[in-house]
């Protein structure tokens, strides 16, 4: 494995209080580099005083995109250690996309010792207060100095941290969110299974348009029947129909997300019935009718679960579990809570200690 260098930034930031945290708004005092250049292969890991980059105007990523992109948490736990959650898992999607994207593949196990090197450097940064952490951010960008459109030979590798606050200060809340019918966000055979910034950049408009009216976030349907349910802005979808809990399949046009994964995963062991399979607005729509629709809720790294208190189709308002946190929903928040902050056990062998 090649040697991270260190060079330890000679100021130190003013740290906030832990409940001053905002997310993404402040970094720490330190990043990590990697370069790319066409030969050489990934080369020269360094972590340096955070800062500036440097860009030619002509820079690559620039005009075409040429971007991925991670997000995962370190969690401090009560005996003061600092806990990863499959870090594995956010390095092998990002080699998925960067296959996609023609980006050169990572070497998953050391970008996974890069993180905790710099978890390491940045320990102090982790704030302790219930529900906080330090966000991670690994991304990756095209930095030829050409605007021709081919894929790129020169690549920085860099990762940001940030301290982040309780998602949720006063408890679970329950969110609102409609169905888009104007704007789809990825297609099959597009990008939308990968983390890139074009598919935010595509999601701007219809998350602009739901904050004017109030709701969070937007419900994306399949862009081609325009009928099939596929995600909500930055996370994955679940329904509770009778005793069955649904989650759209991968097929190409939704990311594959890790609290998804876990999510299916713990369910599982529990005894649920769990299906991943085509679900249609339709569907939820008739169930939500007969009273079969008991639950919905949204997995991300950001909120864990975020229970879907009302969700809108057009004229049609649906108040799911009457706008309050489901049964499944708070005993998922709170068994994955409880792994990544490690109050309870991990049976599943989740947890990677930094
Ligand atoms: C990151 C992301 C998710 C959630 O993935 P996790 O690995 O669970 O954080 C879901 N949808 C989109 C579009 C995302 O970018």
């Amino acid at each position: 494995m090649q040697e991270i260098r260190i060079e330890l930034s000679k100021t130190l930031k003013q740290k906030p209080a832990d409940n001053e945290l905002r997310f993404g708004r402040m970094f720490t005092d330190h990043m990590f580099l990697m370069n790319y250049d066409l030969g050489q292969g990934w080369h020269d890991p360094r972590i340096v005083p955070y800062g500036p980059i440097e860009l030619e105007p002509s820079a690559m990523c620039l005009h075409y995109g040429q971007e991925v992109f991670e997000g995962l948490k370190a969690y401090r736990t009560a005996d003061g250690s600092i806990n990863l959650f499959r870090p594995d898992k956010n390095m092998a999607r990002l080699n998925v996309s960067n296959e996609r994207l023609c980006i050169p593949a990572i070497d998953e196990e050391f970008c996974v010792e890069a993180i905790k090197t710099l978890v390491n450097v940045e320990k102090d940064w982790i704030p302790s207060s219930e529900g906080t952490s330090l966000y991670i951010r690994p991304f990756i960008f095209a930095v030829d100095p050409m605007i021709g459109v081919h894929p790129a030979h020169h690549l920085i590798f860099c990762i940001i941290c940030c301290p982040v606050g309780a998602y949720y200060p006063e408890g679970l809340d329950p969110v609102k969110i409609y169905v888009e019918q104007n704007y789809v966000r990825a297609v099959k055979g597009g990008m939308g299974f990968t983390k890139t910034a074009g598919n935010y950049a595509a999601s701007l408009k219809a998350q602009d348009e739901a904050e004017q009216q109030s709701y969070t976030q937007v419900l994306w349907l399949d862009g081609v029947h325009r009928k099939y349910i596929e995600e909500v802005g930055t996370m994955n979808v679940f329904f509770v129909i009778d005793d069955e809990i649904v989650t759209p399949s991968l097929q190409g046009s939704i990311l594959s997300g890790i609290t998804r994964m876990s999510t299916i995963e713990l369910l599982k062991s529990w005894g649920y019935k769990v299906s991943e399979r085509q679900l249609s607005i339709d569907e939820v729509a008739q169930a939500y009718d007969e009273g079969r629709l008991k639950e919905s809720f949204g997995t991300g790294t950001a909120a864990v679960i975020s229970p879907i208190g009302e969700l809108k189709w057009g004229d049609k308002v649906m108040h799911i579990n009457n706008g309050e946190i489901g049964e499944i929903s708070q005993k998922l928040y709170d068994n994955l809570t409880g792994i990544q902050w490690g109050k309870i056990d991990d049976p599943f062998g989740w947890i990677v200690k930094v």
